[in-house]
């Protein structure tokens, strides 16, 4: 049998969420950038971007590609890990869905390696890197909903405003529907 995680929406600001695991909407240099990104590092304080130095000291000298994801320390965050993921940058001329898909599959593979339950995720790519909010909310869903397997049983969306929550719970009511 498989158990399916739950999924929840939830309108606020990631960094005040409790979970095992918060995945960040970072740039590929891990140092720290706007949106979530500076939020996480401001909230999170300087314990996670010692990390990230180090890793950019290590294995992702020339940076974590698009679509990968790699954990951290949550630094004084209410969770266990910060597990960062680069999102593509939205562009009419080429199709990087697979990209965004990727961002989602691996944190939530990350996820279940260090054995978190709950991990929590903002709508990656739709901010600065300028992807459609009601694009990014199906592909996001889809994914989890296939993907997540144990011992992740609960996976969180955090949504800043109300506009990416509608969208969200639209993709959502979608993906719940019976298939006829
Ligand atoms: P990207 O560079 O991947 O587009 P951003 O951090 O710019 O990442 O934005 C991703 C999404 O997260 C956007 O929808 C943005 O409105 C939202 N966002 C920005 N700050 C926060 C926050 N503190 N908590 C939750 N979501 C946020």
């Amino acid at each position: 049998m498989t158990t399916k995680p739950t999924i929840k929406l939830v309108q606020g600001d990631i960094t005040e969420q409790h979970a095992d695991a918060i995945v960040n909407a970072a740039n590929s240099s891990l140092l720290g950038g706007g949106g979530v990104d500076g939020a996480i590092h401001r909230k999170g304080g300087p314990e996670i971007l010692d990390a990230c130095r180090d890793l950019r000291a290590s294995q992702y000298g020339r940076g974590l590609p698009t679509g990968q994801a790699v954990a951290t320390t949550a630094g004084r965050l209410h969770a266990d890990h910060v597990i960062h993921t680069v999102g593509p940058v939205w562009t009419e001329e080429e199709d990087r869905s697979e990209l965004l898909v990727s961002c989602y599959r691996e944190s939530l593979r990350v996820a279940a390696e260090l054995g978190a339950h709950s991990v929590v995720f903002p709508a990656i790519s739709t901010g600065i890197y300028g992807w459609p909010m009601d694009d990014g909310a199906r592909l996001a869903l889809r994914t989890v909903h296939e993907e997540a397997r144990l011992p992740v049983a609960e996976v969180r969306f955090v949504l800043f405003d109300e506009g990416a929550y509608d969208c969200f719970e639209l993709a959502l009511a979608e993906l719940e529907r019976p298939s006829s």
